[in-house]
């Protein structure tokens, strides 16, 4: 994730520190120090540093039981609004994802009755009402915390634990793209129940949590659904293969007449061989253009190390390339390394409305041993 700082590892998964998340502890701490002086600010942002240790805690939980299932977590990002982590992918066999999902919560029950144990109180009414009250011990806040982590992130809806829960308990009766679709839109429909208490109440970091789980509902709702749509269907099947090219002594001058002949928003950039060198997108274009003029060389204004592919690809496997590298599209190549085609996010995207509609359900079925390309 951009704007975000490594501060080490811990089990295989390195944590990172969203950039937001510094200011939010610069700003508790100021807030503190103005309300209740250098005692109040260290107290602050020393809960903060704990409360975060313990979503730490909760997200290690998730990728110590992914682990058991053989997936790697490369990263765990602290966001003011809790940890991500980004586990290479999602157990896709139901008791597997609610393993994996509850392991992250567990971790918080455990906390909180240590905490408790240490702190010699009960589980009652009383110590959660604490939460609210600064005036309790450090350790029963932290422990009712822990609690209310624990409450959140089981309720069944997008993007929380319980959400993946509810999924994992849908799929087995349900296609996963379906089941996902539900537990997305329980998420959407807290969503607003949720910005809809936030801005009844004025309460700012409600409508903001709400925001968040709105976005992670749909991001989370297409993610599957593209992925569902695109393991079945081969890279030529999507590719763009009605392209101009440019050689790779043409001038910005060239593109841009290309630009406005054509339809295209990114023109690969081919040698004598065929081979392809970069892609010259549109926004490299413009910005070649406006620092260095009309006859500065395309192949100084291109993407270069675009990934190539091979057309019996599985498109969700190049669609993983592209993210993974970053790039504005992908190269298709014959077995001559020569340049057949190209997908790009736009072109997936026109994929993904097609596979909505169901257009694509029909077509025979794929060959998906290795073809000529
Ligand atoms: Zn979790």
């Amino acid at each position: 994730m951009p704007w975000s700082l490594s501060i080490g590892r811990l089990f295989g998964s390195e944590i990172r520190i969203h950039i937001t998340f510094l200011i939010l502890l610069v700003w508790v701490g100021v807030a503190a120090y103005g309300a209740g002086g250098a005692v109040a600010a260290v107290d602050s942002v020393g809960f903060v540093l704990a409360i975060f240790a313990c979503v730490v805690a909760h997200e290690l939980g998730h990728a110590l039981a992914a682990r058991r299932y053989g997936i790697a977590t490369p990263d765990i990002t602290l966001l003011p609004i809790g940890g991500m982590a980004r586990l290479e992918k999602m157990p896709e066999r139901p008791v597997q994802e609610i393993i994996v999902a509850l392991a992250g919560p567990a971790v918080n029950v455990v906390i909180a009755g240590v905490l408790m144990l240490i702190a010699g109180v009960g589980f009652d009414a009383q110590t959660l009402a604490s939460l609210e009250n600064s005036g309790a011990g450090f350790l029963v806040r932290l422990a009712s915390l822990n609690i209310f982590l624990v409450v959140f992130n089981l309720i069944p809806a997008f993007p929380m634990d319980g959400g993946r829960v509810l999924r994992a308990l849908l799929a087995l009766k349900y296609p996963r793209a379906d089941a996902t679709r539900y537990a997305a839109r329980a998420g959407q429909a807290l969503a607003f129940a949720l910005g809809f208490l936030g801005l009844m109440s004025g309460n700012v970091l409600l409508v903001f949590i709400a925001v968040f789980v709105y976005m992670a509902a749909a991001g989370e709702s297409y993610q599957v659904g593209m992925e569902d749509a695109s393991r079945s269907v081969c890279v030529r099947d999507v590719m763009i293969t009605e392209f101009e090219t440019l050689a790779t002594n043409a001038t910005l001058t060239t593109a841009a007449d290309a630009l406005l002949r054509t339809t295209q928003h990114e023109f690969p950039i081919v040698d004598g061989a065929g081979q392809l060198r970069g892609i010259l997108t549109r926004k490299g274009m413009m910005r070649a253009l406006a620092r260095s003029g009309r006859d500065t060389p395309a192949i100084e204004a291109m993407d270069t190390e675009i990934p190539l592919v091979r057309g019996h690809i599985a498109l969700s496997q190049a669609t993983r390339l592209m993210q993974e590298a970053g790039k504005p599209a992908i190269g298709v190549v014959d077995g001559d390394n020569r340049l057949v085609g190209y997908v790009t996010p736009e072109n997936l995207g026109e994929f993904m409305m097609l596979a909505q509609t169901g257009a694509l359900a029909k077509r025979t079925p794929r060959q998906t041993e290795p073809g000529p390309f």
